[in-house]
């Protein structure tokens, strides 16, 4: 069966699913509430810019926009962190020093999604287009457009309208369907730093952290030589800052290398709007109704915390799995929808608690020394044992593994670590048995006793 496919959302996961279907021949029509974003320009303080990594980049692969990517992209091959005071400090993502993410803006790559996806015969694409309501018995969208409102039936609606996605309401109330949205008590919001005397301000090499215990700033390097920040920062802590001067006065004492970095800081930070972070979770991903079949994609189904960089690499792998699964079910919808959501749904809730993990890494562990002398270790390990100790943030980044064998996997490999660390401490103490018995030598309480007479 074909049917009439509609996808609602031209994001990221939107535009690369419209293309994959097209070119399978089949017709499809893409609904975007937005206007045309060659008409109109970004939003204010939402440049967001993505670090984009192997995942993502095999997706893209897919449809001959990882080259493209790449070279309207900036390599980070680490993290600089900023402490309060001293040098920031250099920390590769690999062993090697040789991977890195990459920074791109996502309202330039999901652009260019959309041009391809345009440029594809079969794709039509339908912008100022906001669903209002999907009605599972008939299978009609109902859409908010400027010229009214319009219906249009569908078989098959493939539901890429991001994390609050307004195609998943239709299921939310249906017996078996589980929801969850948790949202972090932390929010974010953009700031810029300019170029300055015409080059980057800061490494463009790296992406730069400011951790500071239970909050942090980061920055990200962007074509134009600027940087965009983001604050990760307590609702309480966006609250507790409002007139200029106190907004200065706080990021000289707390940010104080960039304070002076960003021209429009007291602008910036009282005029960019603060956007929420939540985990959501759902299951099932895919409901038949008597009017059609839906299907949830990308954010509409998995939104993560950005904290390992993986949201939209993991909804670009989603469309990716869906194509396969249409190949493998000789394109029965229904079989290779469900054969999508069983593959993918314990692969998004890995992704989803190792971003959460990385928060505390990110604004906290990496300021600790005990961290820095473990990831030296994992990386000397993994120069040692080149594919059999790979650290979590390689295998995440830099691999396709399915997200959810990463946690076993580094399971299986710090049990072994240990057991190494332990045999190697065993031969280091006999070791030192043979160099110093202890009738030759003097141990310090024996040295003491002696001296003391007792
Ligand atoms: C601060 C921040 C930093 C991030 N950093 C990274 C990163 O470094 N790396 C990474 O991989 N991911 C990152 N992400 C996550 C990433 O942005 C998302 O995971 C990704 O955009 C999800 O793609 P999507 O297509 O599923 O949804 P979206 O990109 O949200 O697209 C949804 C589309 O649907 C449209 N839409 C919404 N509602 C309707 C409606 N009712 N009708 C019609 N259309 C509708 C929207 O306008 C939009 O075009 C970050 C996110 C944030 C917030």
């Amino acid at each position: 069966m074909t049917g009439r496919v509609a996808i609602v959302g031209a994001g990221l996961a939107g535009c690369l699913l419209a293309t994959l279907l097209a070119r399978r021949g089949i017709e499809v029509t893409l609904f975007e509430r937005r206007e045309d974003p060659r008409v109109t320009g970004p939003e204010r303080g939402r440049s967001i810019n993505l670090a984009i990594s192997a995942r993502g980049l095999e997706a893209l692969g897919q449809v001959g926009l990882r080259e493209l990517a790449l070279s309207r992209a900036l390599p980070m091959h680490g993290r600089m962190v900023h402490g309060r005071t001293g040098q920031p400090g250099f920390r590769p993502y690999s062993a090697d020093g040789k991977h890195a993410i990459n920074s791109i803006s996502r309202a330039e790559l999901n652009l260019a999604l959309l041009e391809v996806a345009e440029r594809t015969p079969g794709v039509r694409a339908r912008f100022d287009h906001r669903l209002r309501e999907l009605d599972m018995a008939t299978g009609r969208l109902t859409f908010e457009t400027a010229g009214g409102e319009q219906r249009v039936p569908a078989d098959i609606v493939l539901a890429a309208d991001g994390a609050y996605s307004a195609a998943r309401r239709a299921v939310t109330f249906r017996p078996g369907f589980t929801f969850s949205q948790d949202y972090l008590e932390h929010g974010y919001r953009e700031l810029t730093i300019p170029p300055r005397n015409g080059t980057f301000a800061l490494d463009p090499d790296a992406l730069h952290i400011w951790p500071r215990g239970t909050s942090m700033m980061i920055a990200l390097p962007n074509l134009d030589r600027s940087f965009t920040c983001t604050l990760f920062w307590t609702a309480g802590e966006f609250a507790a800052l409002t007139a200029p001067p106190q907004i200065r006065a706080h990021f000289a004492e707390h940010y104080p290398d960039v304070a002076g970095l960003i021209p429009d800081l007291a602008d910036d930070y009282q005029h960019n709007p603060v956007g929420s972070l939540a985990t959501i979770r759902c299951w099932p991903w895919v409901h038949h109704g008597d009017g059609g079949t839906l299907a949830l994609v990308g954010d509409a189904a998995h939104a993560i915390v950005p904290f390992f960089g993986q949201g939209a690499n993991c909804a670009l792998e989603d469309c990716i799995e869906i194509d396969r699964c249409l190949t493998e079910a000789g394109g029965d919808w229904r079989a290779a929808l469900e054969r999508y959501e069983r593959r993918r749904k314990a692969n998004c809730d890995a992704i989803a608690d190792m971003a959460l993990d990385n928060f505390i890494e990110m604004r906290d562990r990496v300021n600790s020394r005990v961290f820095q002398a473990q990831v030296a270790a994992r990386h000397f390990l993994e120069r040692r044992l080149p594919g059999r100790y790979v650290s979590r943030y390689e295998l995440v980044s830099f691999t396709t593994m399915p997200y959810a064998r990463i946690p076993d996997r580094m399971r299986r490999q710090d049990r072994a670590t240990a057991l190494v660390a332990t045999g190697v401490a065993g031969l280091l103490a006999a070791a030192a048995r043979q160099c110093f018995p202890r009738r030759h030598g003097l141990t310090r309480r024996n040295s003491l006793t002696r001296r003391n007479g007792r």
